[in-house]
């Protein structure tokens, strides 16, 4: 008999979340590789194009003007929701997104347990003083002007994401890490669990002898690996939701 999910929550005291793309695909979420995605007619900015160059900045902020207020006004669906029930039960030790959507901190996923290993859509960051702001005024005077916004400090505003050709953040990395050593559970939800190094976050638990579950409606790259404790597919909303519903009820 292969154990059963909410028994795992409930015997669980320090659940690492890892989540993906799946979980937002019922929030209104832009699909960039799907049939309609931006990415199909345009070439994605390299960071270090767009450090160099105001026509590459131009063309970024092109594209992600394209779809912000869809960004913006996107909301957290049962996935994101339950995950903040398991953290207000005491559960959570980490969410570990590869979502840049911002959806786990819209729905109050506390800040000191979120780690957005690919960065946030819902903040720009400046790239000299490092301040973040909301995007919103970036997006207002971009269309107005048609230049690359700057921070008061003279820097390059971009959304917090990482782009093509830019570093994941030291600190993300560590923190998820930390998470991944220290969860007696881990959890990856609606991903394909096929871009690395973010996939290695719930391996490494796993690998630790960690009960490992993996809930995606489609194939992932971690079928078949023996560290995985149940798969379940699926809609990962509805499977996740009604198994943290019964843990905690
Ligand atoms: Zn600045």
């Amino acid at each position: 008999m292969p154990p059963h999910l909410p028994d795992l929550l409930r015997a669980a005291n320090r659940v690492l979340v890892f989540t993906g793309a799946g979980i937002s695909t019922e929030c209104g979420i832009p699909d960039y590789r799907g049939p309609k995605g931006v990415w199909k007619t345009r070439q994605p900015v390299y960071y270090q194009e767009f450090m160099e160059s105001e026509d590459a900045r131009v063309e970024y902020w092109d594209q992600k003007a394209s779809d912000w207020e869809q960004y913006r006004d996107a909301t957290p669906g049962r996935v994101h929701a339950a995950c903040v029930a398991l953290e207000r039960a005491g559960k959570v030790v980490a969410v570990v997104t590869q979502n840049i959507d911002g959806l786990h901190g819209k729905a109050g996923t506390s800040p000191a347990l979120l780690v957005e290993i690919h960065g946030t859509n819902a903040q720009v960051e400046c790239q000299s003083c490092s301040k973040r702001a909301h995007p919103d005024p970036c997006f207002a005077s971009f269309r107005e002007s048609r230049k690359a916004p700057r921070c008061d400090c003279g820097g390059l505003w971009k959304p917090a994401t990482i782009s093509f050709g830019q570093q994941l953040k030291q600190e993300e990395l560590r923190r998820a890490g930390d998470a991944a050593v220290s969860c007696d559970l881990v959890v990856a939800l609606g991903s394909t669990l096929s871009v690395y190094p973010a996939a290695s976050v719930p391996l490494i638990a796993a690998q630790r002898g960690t009960p490992y579950v993996v809930v995606n409606r489609g194939p992932t790259d971690h079928d078949g690996f023996e560290q995985v404790t149940l798969r379940l597919v699926g809609d990962v909303g509805e499977l996740f939701g009604a198994a943290v519903d019964a843990a905690l009820g």
